[in-house]
């Protein structure tokens, strides 16, 4: 079984669901007493949401890479960045280090592809919602189509996902609004939703959402046990 590698924290409640689905599937999986073999580096959030929105992304870039060389050192045979929006300094993470950075979209994409769908609504965080790194990638190396919801409907989505679900409150009237939006995306084309930040699983379950949902954290965590267990 390979060592998994977890960049963590961003925000810790999704990364505690990240630790609870990758061992749940390897018991699964495998039965018994078997469970995950996992180094996670939780880095302190506040410090990465502050350089998040003062725009200092070289250095939270700079941060991530030291930490993903920690759990080199420490014996990770790939790493997982437990969340959607860090992954714009992906590239400074992977030029840090010799081990491979299982990218979140990749995984997510892979999912849609098997599902046969094409054209897939995205929600995150604004950055993950309205930069190229992310749904850029989607598109160009997956080949789908990608819809955004529109801009005072994005703002909803960010503000729920700072205010509320990074810090742990699961609100019925926010769960309404991404219903809403979801149904909105639907709408404009979407067959399906990306929940796109690591947090929105803890509101959205596939039975709250009118579209199929890609729940980007049990995807990412599912796509760890699979490699952990070399079934690739
Ligand atoms: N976990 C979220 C994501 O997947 C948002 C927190 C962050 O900004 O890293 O994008």
């Amino acid at each position: 079984m390979r060592v998994i590698g977890l960049l963590g924290g961003m925000s810790w409640e999704s990364t505690a669901e990240y630790y609870r689905i990758i061992n749940q599937e390897v018991r699964r999986r495998l039965g018994r007493q078997h469970s995950a073999k996992i180094l996670m580096y939780s880095v302190e959030f506040e410090e990465i949401e502050e350089m998040q929105a003062g725009g200092q992304w070289d250095e939270a870039g700079q941060l991530l890479a030291e930490e993903a060389q920690r759990l080199e050192r420490g014996g990770a045979d790939f790493l997982l960045l437990c969340t959607n929006t860090m992954h714009k300094v992906a590239p400074a993470i992977e030029q840090a280090v010799k081990i491979p950075l299982i990218h979140i979209a990749d995984a997510t994409a892979e999912r849609i592809r098997q599902a046969n769908l094409r054209c897939v609504g995205l929600l995150g965080t604004r950055f993950t919602m309205e930069e190229e790194f992310y749904r850029g990638r989607l598109a160009e190396r997956h080949g789908l189509e990608v819809v955004i919801p529109e801009p005072e409907d994005r703002a909803v989505v960010d503000r729920v996902i700072f205010a509320e679900l990074c810090q742990g409150q699961i609100l019925e009237p926010s769960r309404q609004e991404y219903v809403r939006i979801i149904d909105a995306l639907g709408r404009q084309g979407a067959e399906g939703v990306i929940l796109g930040c690591t947090e929105i699983g803890l509101l959205i379950k596939p039975e709250h959402s009118p579209l199929p949902v890609f729940d980007t954290t049990e995807i990412h965590a599912t796509k760890a046990v699979q490699l952990a267990l070399a079934e690739v």
